[in-house]
C-alpha cells in the first residue's frame, strides 16, 4: 500500500517494529494524545542496547578496552539513563540538573562524564563532593576548581577538553592546545589536588578520519601528562559517531540534485524555494547528513585500524600498548530507533495565495534540531480523523502554533493522496535524538510535550515530566 503522506519528493523513515506497531494502531494513538496532549514524545528504548552493542562489538574485535556513555542533552527523559544504566553504560552530563537527577536516578559517580560546556559553581561543587571526573574546558575553570578542591582532600579527578592542532581539523571554541594546558599544569602550585585522569575532544561533524587524527593527538598528549606524573586512564573521543535516518541513499541524494534544478520561486519540493542552505545538488552542511554509507560498528572499527602519521601501528594498538580505555559520548546515535512525536491536525486551510496548508497541534521547535529542518517524511495514521469518503487528494506545508509567519513544521512540501483532515494523526519517526527536546520551548504560554515510554499498549508518563517543572 503506498503511504498516505509523503513528500512530494520522499524521504522514507527507516522504521524500527515498535513504531510501525504504534502507527498501524490508530485508536492506540488517538487514545495516548486524549490522556497527554498534542504534541506527544513516545519512547521504546529497546533499540538503544542494539546501538550499544554495535559499539561494543566493533571495539572488542580490535581488543580495545571501551565503555560508552550517552551525551543526555539529546533527550532529556529519565528512562533514557534507566536504559544507559540497564546496558552498564555511563553517563555525559552537561548541566547541574542533568548531573542531579542522574545521580539521584541511581546513575554511580564513576559511571558520569561532566561535560558542560559553561560551568556553574554549584556543578563543580557537586562534582566534588561526589567525585565525578569533570572535563575541563579551560584555565579559568580549572583555577575555580583548585580554590574549592580541599586541601589535604581526595584530589578532584579530571579530563583535560583538548583542541585539536592539526591543520586537518578546524577551529573549535571548545577545549585548550596540548601546549597550553602542559604549560599550565607545569607551573601549578599545588597540582596533587587536581587528578588528571583523562584526556577528552568532541568534534563537530561526523568524519572518522578526523577522529582517529585527533585520537593520535590525544594518546601523545597523554604520554606527555604520564611524564608530568598524571597517569592518564582513559581518552574520550565525544559523539558524533553517525547514524542513518533513511535506508534509501538515492532518495537523500536525489533530493539535493532536484533541489539545486528548482527554479527561483517554485514551492513544489520546499517552503519559498528553500534551498536549506544547499548551493548545488550536494547536501547542504548546515543540515544533518539523514542517510550516511558508514554507521556506528562499522565507522568506528575503520578509526580504531586507522595507521598513525609514522604508519608504524594503529590507532587500536596504540591504545592497547598504553592500557588505555576509549570512551565516546553517543548522543543521537544511541538514541537512533528511541522515539517517535505524535501529533493532531488542527485545520486544513489555503495561504492567501491559495497554497494549502495543515495546521498541527504543535509548534516548531517540538520537532527540530539545531538545523533547519527534519528531512525525514511523517506518516498520517489512518483512520483518526474524519471518513475516508470524499476526501481528495491533497498537498502543502504543514504549519504551527507560533504567531510567526515563518512557523512552518517541516520546510517540504508534503503529498495526501487520500486527503488530511481536522483530527487525524501525524507521526514524525525517529525523534528520540534531539528532535524533541533540543531546542523546545514554552513560548506563548503553549506547554511542552509529555514524554511517555510505552510497554506494549501501555503508556507510562517518564519522570522528567514530574520534576521537569520544579527546577530552579
Ligand atoms: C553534544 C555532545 C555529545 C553528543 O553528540 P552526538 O552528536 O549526539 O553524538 C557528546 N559529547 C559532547 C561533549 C557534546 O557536546
Amino acid at each position: 500500500m503506498p503511504p498516505l503522506m509523503h513528500g512530494t519528493l520522499p524521504l522514507t523513515a527507516r522504521l524500527e517494529p515498535w513504531m510501525k506497531n504504534l502507527v498501524e494502531d490508530p485508536q492506540l494513538c488517538k487514545d495516548l494524545l486524549s490522556e497527554y496532549g498534542s504534541p506527544l514524545n513516545v519512547h521504546d528504548y529497546s533499540a538503544m542496547g542494539r546501538n550499544i552493542a554495535q559499539l561494543r562489538d566493533a571495539a572488542a574485535g580490535q581488543g580495545v578496552d571501551f565503555q560508552v556513555y550517552l551525551a543526555r542533552k539529546a533527550n532529556k527523559t529519565l528512562g533514557a539513563i534507566d536504559k544507559a544504566m540497564a546496558e552498564g553504560c555511563g553517563v555525559d552530563v552537561a548541566s547541574f540538573h542533568e548531573l542531579e537527577q542522574c545521580l539521584q536516578r541511581g546513575v554511580s559517580p564513576e559511571s558520569l562524564i561532566v561535560t558542560a560546556a559553561v560551568k556553574s559553581r554549584a556543578l563543580l561543587q557537586r562534582a566534588v563532593e561526589h567525585h565525578v571526573v569533570l572535563s575541563l574546558d579551560n584555565t579559568d575553570e580549572a583555577l575555580q576548581l583548585l580554590e574549592m578542591a580541599k586541601p589535604g582532600g581526595k584530589s578532584v579527578p579530571v579530563a583535560l577538553r583538548l583542541a585539536s592542532g592539526s591543520p586537518q581539523i578546524p577551529p573549535t571554541r571548545f577545549g585548550l592546545s596540548t601546549q597550553t594546558w602542559l604549560d599550565f599544569f607545569a607551573e601549578l602550585d599545588h597540582p596533587e589536588a587536581i587528578s588528571v585522569t583523562g584526556v577528552h575532544f568532541h568534534l563537530n561533524g561526523y568524519s572518522g578520519e578526523q577522529r582517529a587524527v585527533v585520537l593520535q593527538e590525544a594518546l601523545e598528549f597523554a604520554d606527555a601528562l604520564g611524564q608530568l606524573g598524571h597517569p592518564v586512564k582513559f581518552v574520550d573521543m565525544g559523539g558524533g559517531i553517525p547514524m542513518s535516518y533513511l535506508d534509501d541513499s538515492n532518495q537523500w541524494n536525489g533530493f539535493w540534485q532536484a533541489l539545486a534544478e528548482l527554479p527561483e520561486g517554485d514551492e513544489s519540493l520546499t517552503w519559498k524555494s528553500d534551498r536549506l542552505g544547499a548551493t548545488g545538488p550536494q547536501p547542504s552542511t548546515a543540515l544533518y547528513p539523514y542517510h550516511q554509507q558508514l554507521i556506528r560498528g562499522p565507522w568506528l572499527e575503520q578509526i580504531l585500524a586507522a595507521c598513525s602519521s609514522d604508519g608504524t601501528q594503529s590507532i587500536a594498538q596504540m591504545l592497547r600498548a598504553r592500557g588505555i580505555q576509549l570512551r565516546c559520548e553517543p548522543g543521537r546515535s544511541l538514541l537512533d530507533g528511541c522515539g517517535l512525536t505524535l501529533t493532531e491536525v488542527a485545520f486544513t486551510k489555503q495561504r492567501s495565495d491559495g497554497v494549502s496548508l495543515v495546521g498541527l497541534h504543535m509548534n516548531r521547535t517540538q520537532c527540530r534540531s539545531a538545523g533547519a529542518d527534519f528531512l525525514v517524511d511523517p506518516i498520517l495514521v489512518t483512520g483518526a480523523g474524519r471518513h475516508a469518503q470524499g476526501r481528495s487528494p491533497y498537498s502543502g506545508f504543514l504549519v504551527g502554533a507560533y504567531c510567526i509567519e515563518e512557523e512552518v513544521i517541516l520546510r517540504r512540501r508534503f503529498e495526501f493522496p487520500q486527503g488530511v483532515s481536522k483530527g487525524d494523526i501525524i507521526a514524525f519517526p525517529n525523534t528520540g535524538g534531539y528532535l524533541m527536546h533540543i531546542i523546545e520551548s514554552a513560548s506563548h504560554q503553549l506547554p511542552l510535550a509529555k514524554n511517555v515510554r510505552l510497554e506494549g499498549s501501555q503508556a507510562v508518563l517518564d519522570d522528567i515530566d514530574q520534576i521537569g517543572a520544579g527546577l530552579g
